[in-house]
């Protein structure tokens, strides 16, 4: 039985104090199977269903290793929709309480432009958007992701499912082959082993069973 605690993990002492202060001190089994590879650099594929934890499991590895000083983008999360790119904005933020002066910035369809390029024009750490706007940002070059270290695709099934197999695939050509990329997924459909195949490096493979 591998060790659950946050405290076993190579993270700060101040976020194991933060996660604590949430309420988290033991793993979910997403991120016990998950984390110790995140916080090594590997590339993950992660099959659990929707309330497993699958957010701290990636957000505490995007943290770790974001460098506040440095104002470029290191980390891109992608998810399906406004709602659920709000929900995992709202969770890193809170993660990221243990690490001083980070800035993440919220990307989405259906609001106004200019505000997301003010709120751009000096750096954000951490995006996390919906593929189509991330595109028009990259586009317009009011968004430049060549300093990425994590990639995250959140909830990959279902960005496939609603046709963003395209938009995706153009936002990660401008990510730096070196990046880190963890897909999350509720299920594994052969068009998410297709992106796997295509944008990940000896993935780590992790499945939790729907009765965890
Ligand atoms: P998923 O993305 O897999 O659907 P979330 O990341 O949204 O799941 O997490 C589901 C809920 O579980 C959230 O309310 C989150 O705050 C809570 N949670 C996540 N990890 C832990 C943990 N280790 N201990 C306690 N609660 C947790
Ligand atoms: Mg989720």
């Amino acid at each position: 039985m591998p060790d659950t605690l946050f405290s076993s993990l190579p993270i700060t002492s101040a976020q194991v104090k933060n996660l604590s202060s949430l309420g988290y001190k033991n793993m979910t089994p997403v991120q016990a199977q998950s984390l110790p590879h995140v916080l090594k650099g590997k590339d993950i594929l992660a099959q659990a269903k929707t309330g497993s934890g699958k957010t701290a499991a990636f957000g505490i590895g995007l943290l770790d290793k974001i460098n506040p000083r440095f104002f470029g983008t290191q980390a891109l999360v992608l998810c399906p929709t406004r709602e659920l790119a709000d929900q995992v904005g709202k969770e890193i933020r809170k993660l990221a309480r243990s690490v001083p002066n980070i800035k993440l910035v919220l990307l989405c369809g259906g609001k106004p432009f200019g505000p997301q390029v003010g709120s751009l024009e000096h750096g954000a750490h951490i995006v996390v958007g919906t593929p189509g706007r991330i595109q028009d940002h990259l586009k317009k070059r009011t968004l430049k992701l060549d300093q990425l270290k994590t990639l995250v695709l959140d909830e990959a099934d279902r960005m496939l499912d609603m046709g963003f197999s395209d938009v995706m695939t153009d936002i990660i050509k401008r990510t730096p082959a070196s990046r880190q990329t963890l897909l999350f997924s509720a299920t594994y459909p052969d068009e998410v082993k297709k992106m796997c195949r295509s944008i990940q490096r000896d993935p780590v493979t992790v499945t939790v069973e729907s009765d965890h």
